[in-house]
Parts: structure tokens; C-alpha cells; sequence
């Protein structure tokens, strides 16, 4: 089974990788697609967080990550994927979650998957992370290891 986990990663977090290390277990293959969403606005761009990704992920044989523009089911089409990822937090998750999950199976017979957070990072959010970086406050027990070094480099550029 291949299965596409899309999102913003502004920047990669320890509650992201928990998915990510389950969700390698029940699929083949595990692409993981750095997001340009219109709503939002990014701390970190494009090519820093899909860097940020690929680093946090290396280890994952299964695991390929990438970045796409445009609708999430082209992107599966692309890659042949039928299931979409997403990671539920909370009750504030769902009806999100909920809509954008019904678009993407009338557009294109697409299922989207969920997996819910272990209780341990139910609270961590790449929102967070951002917060504490923009009052110089410790990330690192909210982000991956590997990428401390990569963040702290753009953050004497950035800050
Ligand atoms: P988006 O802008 O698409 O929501 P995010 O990077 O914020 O992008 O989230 C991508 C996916 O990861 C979403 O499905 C989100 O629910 C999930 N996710 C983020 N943080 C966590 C966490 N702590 N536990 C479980 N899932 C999470």
C-alpha cells in the first residue's frame, strides 16, 4: 500500500514523527509531501522544511519525501497512491479533517486514513514550535533530534 502524508512540517515535530513511525509499518511505501497551502503562512520555506523532513526521515527505508503545489489527490495520482494520511490531535482536528477528507473522496475516489496521537504528543504542534523559536525558548524536546542543528542555522539568518 502506498499512503501520501501531506502537511505543512513548518517546521518537522517529535508529534509528527510518532505518525510517521507507525505509519511505515502499515504501508509499502510512506511519501511524504511538503505542502504550499494558501491559507497559511510559512515560517520556514518550501525547500528549508522539506530539508527539515528528509533529515528527521533518513533512517525510514520506506520513506520518500517531496514537495508539491498543487491538489494532494494529483499527487497521488502521481505516485499511484489510493490513501491519504493525517494525524488527529484533538476534537478540533476532526471536522477539519472531516471536510477535507470528503472533498478529496468526491474528487478523486481517494480514502483518506487517520491515526490518532499518542497521548504523550497530543499537545505538540508545529504552531507551538514556531512560538517558542520566536522568544528564543528550548525546541528540543519538540522536534527531532537531527534537525536542532539545521534550525538553528536558518534561526541566526531569520531572527
Ligand atoms: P497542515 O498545515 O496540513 O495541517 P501540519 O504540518 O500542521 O500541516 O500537520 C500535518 C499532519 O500531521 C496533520 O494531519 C496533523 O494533524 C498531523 N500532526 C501534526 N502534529 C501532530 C501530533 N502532535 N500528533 C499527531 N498528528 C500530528
Amino acid at each position: 500500500m502506498k499512503l501520501v502524508f501531506p502537511g505543512s512540517f513548518d517546521p518537522i515535530t517529535i508529534g509528527h514523527i510518532e505518525i510517521i513511525e507507525r505509519a511505515v509499518d502499515l504501508a509499502d511505501q510512506l511519501y511524504i509531501v511538503v505542502e504550499n497551502n494558501l491559507r497559511k503562512k510559512y515560517l520556514f520555506t518550501q525547500e528549508q522544511r522539506l530539508k527539515m523532513v528528509k533529515e528527521a526521515t533518513a533512517d525510514f527505508a520506506n520513506v520518500q519525501a517531496d514537495t508539491y503545489d498543487g491538489l494532494t489527490v494529483s499527487y497521488c495520482k502521481k505516485v499511484g497512491a489510493k490513501f491519504i494520511l493525517r494525524g488527529l490531535r484533538s476534537s478540533a482536528d476532526y471536522l477539519y479533517e472531516r471536510d477535507i477528507a470528503a472533498f478529496n473522496r468526491e474528487l478523486a475516489q481517494i480514502e483518506t486514513l487517520f491515526l490518532f496521537s499518542g497521548n504523550k504528543y497530543a499537545h505538540v504542534s508545529s504552531s507551538a514550535v514556531r512560538e517558542l523559536l520566536k522568544y528564543d525558548a528550548c525546541i528540543q524536546n519538540y522536534v527531532p533530534k537531527k534537525i536542532c542543528g539545521i534550525i538553528n542555522e536558518i534561526k541566526k539568518n531569520k531572527f
